[in-house]
């Protein structure tokens, strides 16, 4: 039974970009909507105003007070679980949904057959992992889309007039929390690190929550074998009847997984007989770039696309056809044989950890806001590839101690300035530092906000840099 909406008390908690689009549809759909929202700025007045015009309440600066007969609660994905909002809400015994939730319960709401989706979650390598899987779903003839973060918003996609076969779906944390009814076809959690502590209260918080995207899993939940926490999460999943457990890993695989050998993605889960068979997928070198995360990421987009039933050919043309999103360890150019690689996505040391192993010889730029986190055993890990290091940003002094402590060889240039000349000192220092055949790698295992707007900018600087280097 579709939920009804009609005549329904829902309260929108959050302007902004999940906020305003669910106020229109449910206001669409015949609810009675109030938006909330703790801010008051010049923003927030002109979205207001845009929704006041169709007919909906919206309560600007009390974001705190549950509006009277509230039915529904509709949150945006960031607001945190105890705000005095939901726990009235709690009291009052009023559901809360977030944008997920809303979306997963408008499927095929207009006689439409309702597209299964594909879900895609973990601390790094969601984005780039289900643009994969969307463009082996299309080299395999589906009508599908990325959906999340990226593209197609997810509302837009369940409500909109475009038909698919099948989504590619992008689900963080926050959205998992809030989503307490969503049953994909299959899933993965590609892996766990600790993230957004300080919004879930705890490392288990965070991880039950990034395990809901398995419940309910139809076909396969696929977990990474090198990341023990994600095996944990499928063991506890309630799933249907006849769903399986599929590991990848970047070894050989066992029986039940996809893996690598010899060069070359196989997959031993979605063939017959499958303790004695393989089936060949593609080739490392399909995958771009065949960083071992990356290959990672596009074995776990393959055990998706297998578990619904795509072909191996369909998953080598969709990984040939697929380029990463700029900014994910882009190759920007070589200089007197030093490769400049710019992976400022690398907002946490998770992220940087995978970047840094996937070169021998490197340059690393790195710094910022370091968002609480240690560094101690990231540098542990990379020490023996380091060539050099150059710190930027507010915490580069975090990142200089772990330097001290664990590479203490490692030359390391300290840059005390925060202007807009700092990136191109950065590259000019590392370009001193490094050798042919090295990489000069922005990696900067921080937040970028203390210098830059957000990491788009930070990598353009650094892209700008090295061609003032080739000029
Ligand atoms: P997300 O959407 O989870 O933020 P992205 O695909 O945008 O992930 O990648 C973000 C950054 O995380 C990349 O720039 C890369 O440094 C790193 N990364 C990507 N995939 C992985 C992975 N499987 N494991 C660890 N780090 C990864």
């Amino acid at each position: 039974m579709p939920f009804d909406f009609q005549g329904k008390h829902v309260t929108v908690a959050g302007l902004g970009v999940s906020g305003v689009p669910a106020a229109k549809v449910l206001h669409g759909l015949g609810a009675r909507v109030t938006v909330v929202n703790d801010g008051d700025d010049k923003r927030a007045r002109a979205q207001a105003a845009d929704l006041e015009a169709l007919g909906v309440t919206v309560r600007l600066g009390d974001g705190a007070t549950l509006p009277e007969g509230t039915e529904l609660i509709v949150t945006a994905p960031g607001w945190k679980p105890d705000k005095p909002l939901f726990t009235a809400a709690h009291e009052a015994g009023v559901p809360v949904w977030g944008d997920v939730e809303l979306a997963w319960r408008l499927r095929g709401r207009d006689g439409r057959e309702a597209a299964p989706w594909l879900a895609v979650t973990g601390t790094n390598g969601k984005t780039t992992t289900v643009q994969m899987l969307a463009s082996i779903l299309k080299a395999a003839g589906l009508r599908t889309a990325a959906v999340g973060n990226i593209g197609v918003s997810l509302l837009d996609a369940v409500t909109g007039d475009e038909e698919y076969d099948v989504l590619a779906v992008e689900l963080s944390s926050y959205q998992l929390h809030w989503a307490p009814s969503l049953r994909a076809h299959s899933a993965v959690v590609l892996n766990l690190a600790p993230d957004h502590l300080d919004w879930h209260g705890s490392m288990e918080a965070y991880a039950a929550d990034k395990g809901r995207i398995y419940e309910g899993n139809r076909v396969a939940c696929v977990y990474n074998v090198a990341d023990k926490a994600t095996e944990d999460l499928v063991r506890e999943a309630d799933v249907e009847e006849g769903c399986r457990a599929v590991g990848f890993t970047l070894g050989s695989p066992a029986p039940s997984q996809l893996g690598v050998v010899d060069g070359i993605l196989v997959d031993r889960a979605f063939v017959e007989d499958r303790q004695k068979n393989a089936q060949e997928l593609a080739e490392v070198t399909d995958v771009d770039p065949p960083a071992p995360h990356n290959i990672a990421n596009a074995l776990a987009a393959a055990g998706l696309a297998r578990a619904f039933g795509v072909s191996a050919a369909a998953v080598r043309d969709g990984l040939r056809a697929f380029t990463p999103d700029a900014h994910r360890i882009a190759h920007v150019a070589d200089v007197d044989g030093v490769a400049y690689v710019d992976d400022s996505k690398a907002t946490n040391t998770h992220a940087a950890e995978a970047s840094l192993a996937a070169y021998e010889s490197i340059v690393w730029i790195a710094g910022g806001l370091a968002k609480g986190a240690t560094f101690d055993e990231l540098v542990t890990g990379a020490a023996k590839r380091l060539r050099g290091a150059v710190l930027i940003g507010a915490d580069r002094a975090l990142i200089r101690e772990a330097l001290a402590r664990h590479a203490p060889e490692v030359p390391v240039v300290d840059l005390d300035r925060t202007d807009t000349g700092a990136m191109l000192q950065a590259v000019r220092e590392a370009q001193r530092l490094a050798r042919p055949g090295d990489t000069v790698l922005l990696a900067p295992a921080c937040a970028s906000m203390d210098m830059f707007t957000n990491y788009n900018k930070r990598g353009d600087a650094f892209a700008e840099a090295v061609r003032e280097l080739g000029a």
